[in-house]
């Protein structure tokens, strides 16, 4: 795809939200990150998303979030497919892989270059130190953009928002984390700024990811309202533990889902995700019931499931 192409798809996105009476319509998605095989903590979110668009009549959208290259795990890509596959979710559309989407990412780029919004950061990872709060050190120094850190000026005021489940979440970026990163100085195109994007070019309405991303969503709140992208409903799930108190991760070890036990393992996302009980059988058949039994109002309250997961 050229920028061109990237820019004139775009624009009619664009175009085309603003004038969508359809608007209120349901779409979700799943977006996991190869960076490891997929777990039980990726199918609670799996299966929560599918089954909250498909009980709202809504579409459900896979997409690949492969932009950071060098954190990619040889073989998690074709593990997150055949889980797709063995797990019988049907997505409504293609699925989307992110590291073919970089044209947009720079096109977006150019957009908020000209406003202003963005400049590049020389400082390196040294003079940050262990600070997490960015100074804005680069701020007005006017650098070149080519071979630099790219950031976002953020604002000193509050971003509210209701998460469906956690409640009123606020914070303020200027005060908690300053001005933030869309393109590292090595090119890879920041979590934040690729899931804003195309959230926005697939026309996603619902966001339901697990609580660990709580704390990026008023980053992508704010670089959503800087691009004029319409807002989102997001509903952030309680995470599975392991025995050692830690969350699910290839870090700590979590179990790849094993495709041949794909009914067990559905079954008992279900249950954690405090469903009622769903029938043991093909997994198409299984999501059938547990669509028809969603309600949002069982899933447990806070930050984390209160068993212990592998
Ligand atoms: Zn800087």
């Amino acid at each position: 795809m050229t920028v061109e192409n990237a820019l004139a798809e775009h624009s009619s996105a664009l175009a085309n939200q603003r004038n969508d009476v359809s608007l209120i319509r349901y779409s979700g998605r799943f977006a996991p990150s190869p960076t490891g095989p997929l777990h039980f903590g990726s199918l609670l979110t799996a299966v929560a998303s599918y089954c909250d668009a498909k009980a709202n009549q809504g579409t459900w959208l896979v997409r690949i979030e492969d932009t950071d290259i060098p954190r990619i795990y040889p073989n998690s890509e074709a593990h997150i497919l055949a889980c797709i596959d063995a797990f019988q979710f049907q997505p409504d559309a293609e699925i989307i892989f992110q590291k073919d989407r970089l044209a947009y990412y720079e096109q977006v780029l150019e957009q908020l270059k000209t406003t202003h919004a963005i400049y590049a950061c020389q400082c390196t990872r040294k003079i940050l130190g262990s600070n997490h709060i960015y100074a804005g050190t680069c701020r007005e120094l006017n650098l070149d953009f080519s071979q630099q850190a790219i950031r976002l000026k953020v604002s000193d005021q509050r971003i509210c928002f209701e998460d469906r489940l956690q409640g009123q979440q606020c914070s303020n970026l200027q005060h908690d984390l300053g001005d933030f990163i869309l393109k590292r100085r090595d090119g890879i195109i920041s979590y934040q700024f690729a899931v804003v994007v195309d959230d926005f070019l697939q026309g996603i309405t619902h966001v339901v990811r697990g609580a660990d991303l709580l704390d990026n969503t008023a980053r992508q709140i704010w670089l959503a309202s800087v691009l004029n992208y319409p807002v989102l409903q997001y509903m952030h799930l309680p995470l599975a533990m392991n025995d050692q108190g830690q969350k699910l991760s290839k870090q700590n070890m979590a179990q790849p889902l094993e495709l041949s036990k794909a009914p067990e393992l559905l079954q008992h996302a279900i249950l954690a995700l405090g469903q009622p009980h769903v029938d043991l059988d093909q997994p198409n058949v299984m999501l059938k019931q547990a669509i028809q039994q969603w309600d949002v109002s069982l899933i447990p309250q806070g930050i984390y499931l209160s068993g212990v997961y592998q």
